[in-house]
């Protein structure tokens, strides 16, 4: 028997650490240079080097077949054995073949997966997760308050307990795989004759099916219900995150457990404070008279409250005050700061009384004004 290996990356003249880039390029070039309609003369030769350039790059052009076939020399669910089926080689000689020439278990080869995930392909399976976008504002998430939320999923059947099988009713061999649970394929393609078994999707690979589906679910073993939550989100969270809560999501199937619900938060902007990591700054805008004599503001919390600040009498504009703590906190539950930055309002529109006083006193202080 010969087995032909074929050089996807001499077939498409590309080095093997060609990168995807080059290999379109190499590609593109080729099939247009191959186009059995430009080799009228010699059309067969032309389709034959058309449909390998075509399948080299199918296989280089996929990362997954590309690591695949650096490692195997082939595509494992692709394998060609054309030729050893023309001269009548049996097919178990080939799996044989296959198995003793990588040493590997002749479904891993074929199939991509390792005896573990072959085992394990009809065990309880784990239910989806269930994704939920909730929106918040920023003194919703600091106070901790809860939120409720609605949302769909499926629960197990409580009729038939997750078995999709009408109480009382038992099971009978599936009529598309006889009972065996897989379903073996001949097919070709310009590849060659490829033989592939996978799980008969009737019975789900089991072999059975219920005698009389549950009436309740109709067979899934899942119902879908409304459920409403009550979840508190962590203080700390940011814009975009996903919180995760425990066996919220979608029920399992043959038994598996719950899946997860993924809450993914939209924080709602503040417009009243920029973000600086963990510290938040407000822009505070004071007039001067204050700045020179002295005041005491409010400044607004990021958890909705407010706190007093002191201005000292001759307080600089952009002069930065800080409120230790009250910015955001992180995971250890330590918080930033609140920076108050104070901007200095100078009036436009003095009144001719206003102007007379101040000039008398520029001229007290000595200040040339004119
Ligand atoms: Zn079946
Ligand atoms: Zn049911």
């Amino acid at each position: 028997m010969t087995r032909r290996r074929k050089d996807y990356y001499e077939i498409l003249g590309v080095p093997r650490d060609a990168s995807l880039e080059d290999i379109k390029r190499a590609y593109r070039k080729l099939v247009k240079e191959w186009h059995p309609d430009r080799h009228p003369e010699n059309r067969e030769e032309a389709e034959r080097r058309f449909k390998e350039i075509q399948e080299a790059y199918e296989v280089l052009s996929d990362p997954q077949k590309r690591a695949m076939y650096d490692r195997f020399g082939y595509v494992g669910e692709q394998p060609v054995y054309q030729e050893a089926q023309e001269h009548g080689t049996p097919f178990e000689d080939i799996f044989r073949e296959f198995e003793d020439f990588f040493n590997r278990d002749i479904f891993e080869v074929f199939f991509g997966e390792t005896p573990r995930e072959r085992r394990e392909r009809f065990a309880p399976r784990r239910g989806e997760d269930v994704e939920y976008f909730v929106e918040v504002d920023l003194s919703t998430l600091l106070k901790g308050a809860e939120i409720t939320i609605e949302y769909d999923r499926y629960e197990t059947c409580p009729r038939c307990r997750g078995s999709g099988v009408e109480p009382g009713s038992g099971y009978v061999d599936c009529p598309v795989c006889g009972g065996t649970g897989r379903i073996r394929e001949e097919r070709r393609s310009f590849f060659g004759y490829f033989v592939s078994e996978r799980p008969c999707t009737r019975c789900e690979g089991t072999g059975r099916i219920p005698k009389e589906f549950c009436r309740e679910c109709g067979g899934s073993g899942r119902v879908k219900r409304k459920v409403r939550r009550t979840i508190k989100l962590p203080p700390y969270v940011e814009d975009g995150a996903r919180v995760r809560f425990s066996g919220e999501g979608n029920a399992g199937f043959y038994g598996g457990p719950y899946g997860d619900l993924i809450v993914v938060v939209r924080l709602r902007p503040d417009p009243r404070f920029k973000k600086s990591g963990r510290d938040l700054i407000y822009d505070l805008t004071i007039d001067y008279l204050q700045a020179l004599l002295g005041t005491t503001v409010e400044v607004p919390l990021p958890e909705g409250d407010t706190t007093l600040l002191k201005i000292p009498a001759g307080t600089q504009p952009e002069t930065i005050f800080k409120l230790k703590g009250k910015g955001l906190p992180d995971e250890h539950g330590r918080r930033g700061d609140l920076l108050v930055n104070v901007h200095v309002e100078i009036p436009k529109d003095l009144t001719r009384e206003e102007k007379a006083i101040l000039e008398e006193l520029a001229r007290k202080r000595g200040i040339k004004i004119s």
